[in-house]
């Protein structure tokens, strides 16, 4: 606040440049939230009436409704059970020549199954934008997520893994790409207001395009700075967690995890298991208010946009979602956080194993 700079400024720049050079790409424009970032990407690949855009229906309303915006069509498709990320088979099924993007999201911080959605994406002449607002710091087969798409999109809203309060990041190797989205941030300005804003700039500028105004200010991005520091930290402790939980539920059959496949770097945003509802005497939403009951708070993460009232009465009814029709009934998300003691975790995990034993049918 010393500084000066409230809106974006030298912090911004400093943030992008670490933030860019963390995950091994080019190109990072800070905006204020993930959904904004979402929303430039498709506006600079081109996406608008008329084109369709490939979306999970496994995830938060921001990855669909930003495609609704531009004036084009969410086409949902249904997920992997075993990780609740796009099935990459069902992604090509639904490819038209309409078809302009994928927004695969990687669920819980979990890589998507990339190297088969860019072959599909490749054939099929689309864009893949990346939905990583659960995946930071996340890998797939060895690369951090960020570099791999075409478009990455962060979040670092109160929740996520990092968090600015609000915030987002956008990462690309396309300098074009790069070039349009940080335009399109900041009301469709040629140049970035940061070179007009540093002292002995010129007072001119030229509007390129219709923009919106997504800017992150620069107090946001010194707390980016300082949370960017420990982000290995926070994810190790994560990890720990998720370890303990695996252990603590290994050989009570009612409780499974989500699946982690080889070589995914998990970035544990959230620990997610399934109740085997078929054994259990209590439908999910009971289980939750039991753990409620014992003071532990969960949250479900999410009920499926086909099961939304707006999108349900606009998508083909002909279409079936039955994987996360089914997860949606079983799914539930467990405290993970840096900070959480051993002695926290065990007292959730117990507690889970005890209702689940319980209500044995
Ligand atoms: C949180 C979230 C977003 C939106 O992030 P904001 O920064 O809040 O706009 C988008 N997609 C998914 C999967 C999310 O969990």
């Amino acid at each position: 606040m010393e500084s000066g700079w409230l809106t974006s400024g030298p912090n911004v720049r400093k943030f992008e440049s670490r933030f860019a050079k963390t995950v091994g790409v080019e190109h990072a424009v800070a905006v204020n939230s993930c959904t904004a970032a979402l929303h430039v990407a498709l506006a600079a690949c081109g996406v608008g009436p008329g084109d369709d855009v490939i979306v999970p229906t496994m995830t938060f309303a921001a990855t669909a409704e930003v495609v609704v915006h531009l004036g084009a069509a969410p086409i949902l498709v249904d997920v992997d059970p075993d990780t609740l990320s796009i099935d990459p088979n069902l992604a090509a099924e639904a490819i038209t020549d309409r078809t302009r993007a994928i927004i695969p999201v990687h669920y819980g911080g979990h890589p998507a199954d990339l190297s088969q959605i860019l072959d599909i994406a490749t054939s099929a002449e689309m864009f893949v934008i990346e939905d990583a607002a659960h995946a930071f710091p996340a890998s797939y087969q060895g690369s951090p997520i960020g570099g791999i798409g075409d478009v990455t999109c962060f979040s670092f809203y109160a929740t996520k893994t990092i968090t600015t309060g609000e915030g987002g990041m956008i990462t690309t190797s396309d300098a074009g790409l790069a070039s349009t989205m940080r335009s399109l941030s900041l009301h469709g300005l040629s140049d970035d207001a940061w070179s007009r804003h540093s002292p002995g700039a010129a007072w001119d500028y030229a509007i390129v395009r219709a923009g919106y105004k997504y800017n992150l200010t620069d107090m946001a991005a010194a707390l980016g700075l300082s949370q960017l520091d420990r982000a290995i930290e926070f994810r190790d402790q994560r990890a720990a967690i998720a370890d303990q939980y695996d252990d603590q539920f290994a050989g009570v059959p009612e409780i499974r995890p989500l699946v982690v496949r080889d070589r995914a770097g998990h970035a544990w945003h959230l620990y997610v298991i399934r109740l085997a509802t078929d054994g259990l005497t209590i439908d999910r939403n009971q289980f939750i208010q039991v753990l409620n009951a014992e003071g532990i708070g969960t949250s479900v993460h999410y009920r499926p946009l086909h099961l939304h009232p707006y999108y349900s009465e606009r998508i083909d009814q002909s279409k079936r979602y039955p994987h996360a029709t089914r997860a949606f009934a079983e799914i539930i998300s467990l405290p993970i956080f840096p900070g959480m003691t051993e002695t926290m975790v065990d007292r959730v995990a117990s507690t889970v194993v005890d209702i689940a034993v319980n209500h044995r049918r």
